[in-house]
């Protein structure tokens, strides 16, 4: 795919895949016992800081196009990410950044790279992500900032048609983007070769440990230009994400913003219950409640969430369900249905919420129990986004409710 003017998204064709961008390589998790009082709190309603950026746009030195872009996009001052970021990018260091979704990070590495791209044509970045939805997201966001800059790319991820990926690989596109599988099995069968690739970006790091792919990752990174310069993104710097950067990089700068902890602006509460038909029904009447708008409500497997999401239907809620086993052009369909609001209810398991970047909404409901505190959080993460208060329900079998 090309950078110009032209929109072609449609020349990806979406092929049906049972499989999911690193589902396959998820690492099976045993269930942790989290007291249910964790899952009670009350939101801080804490105004957000106005943060003033040292910077505007127009003082980084970037190629021309890219302001121009910028603006068409309505960005008008750097988030704070992209105010630290940016500059310390733009000489040339490593970069390790503490950030979450819905800070600005794809744009943070997107600036720099970019330049870098068309300033030298002979660079070549790879961009990884550990989920498909994301790696869509920073090529939405590629072909926006890059638009008219002539720049190649390819989209490489999972449980879509290889041809299209294929036709784009011919062309020695600059820009890679996509899942570490995939991305491993094009290096495997020889259709992308990156032994000049010399900038990377492994965005969302601890998810792509957590999800398996470090083996991937090592032997990707392995693979590239060693005197490259790289990106790397996480929410933590704990553990094995600390050791996993230190061996991947040279002497990096680390930038942290300071973001509340997304769960203070989220109300949580438990809703206990004895029989599954009283399960059911109490979340057909959270649903009808007025002061829920748009709710993601998540269940543990496949089955699960195929069920649970029938039984809304057939309830007369309006629902769509996302899981692992569905193609990549359902998970799309399903998910722009919720972002553009003709479904208001999204039944989904962990996996294939993860990227899910949707600001407005209003309730997570845990339909099941989280496997682990850390994945709780990431979910109920999902409400209360931008600022807003959000509302986290769980629902626990009172005879676990010591
Ligand atoms: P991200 O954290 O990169 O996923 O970005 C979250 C959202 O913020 C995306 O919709 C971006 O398009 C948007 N965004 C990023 N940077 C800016 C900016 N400087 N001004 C306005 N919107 C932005």
């Amino acid at each position: 795919m090309s950078y110009s003017q032209s929109n072609n998204r449609d020349r990806f064709s979406r092929g049906r895949s049972s499989s999911y961008g690193g589902g396959s390589r998820n690492k099976r998790r045993t269930n942790q016992y989290i007291d249910p009082n964790k899952f009670i709190k009350t939101a801080k309603m804490t105004e957000a800081e106005v943060y003033v950026p040292e910077n505007k746009f127009a003082d980084f030195v970037v190629d021309p196009l890219i302001a121009v872009n910028l603006k068409a996009m309505g960005y008008e001052l750097p988030s704070p990410i992209q105010d630290k970021t940016i500059p310390v990018a733009l000489t040339g260091k490593d970069i390790v950044g503490i950030a979450n979704t819905g800070t600005g990070k794809t744009a943070a590495f997107l600036i720099p790279v970019i330049d870098k791209l068309i300033k030298n044509r002979n660079s070549k970045v790879i961009i990884l992500a550990p989920t498909r939805e994301l790696a869509e997201q920073i090529e939405e966001q590629t072909r926006a900032i890059a638009k008219g800059s002539g720049l190649m790319g390819a989209l490489l991820m999972g449980g879509v048609s290889m041809q299209p990926q294929l036709s784009d690989l011919r062309k020695n596109p600059q820009i890679i983007i996509g899942t570490p599988g995939r991305v491993k099995d094009h290096i495997e069968r020889r259709t992308l070769k990156i032994a000049d690739v010399n900038v990377v970006v492994l965005d969302e790091v601890d998810r792509m440990l957590d999800m398996g792919f470090i083996d991937d990752i090592t032997e990707i990174l392995n693979a590239t230009n060693q005197d490259r310069q790289s990106f790397f993104f996480s929410a933590t710097l704990e553990g094995k994400v600390r050791t996993s950067i230190e061996m991947f990089s040279k002497d990096p700068v680390h930038i942290m913003v300071k973001t509340g902890d997304t769960s203070d602006n989220v109300h949580q509460n438990v809703v206990n219950y004895n029989t599954k038909d009283e399960k059911i029904q109490k979340l057909h009447d959270i649903l009808n409640d007025d002061n829920v708008s748009k709710t993601l409500i998540f269940d543990d497997t496949h089955h699960n969430v195929e069920r649970l999401n029938d039984e809304l239907r057939s309830r007369g809620f309006d629902s769509e369900a996302i899981h692992g086993g569905k193609s990549q052009a359902q998970r799309q369909r399903a998910l722009k249905k919720f972002k553009d609001s003709n479904v208001k209810v999204l039944v989904a398991t962990d996996v294939a919420a993860r990227g899910i970047d949707v600001a407005d909404i209003t309730h997570v409901v845990n339909f099941s129990l989280p496997q682990t505190y850390q994945d709780y959080v990431h979910r109920i993460g999902r409400a209360g986004r931008a600022g807003r208060v959000g509302h986290a329900l769980t629902f626990v079998e009172q005879r676990r409710n010591y």
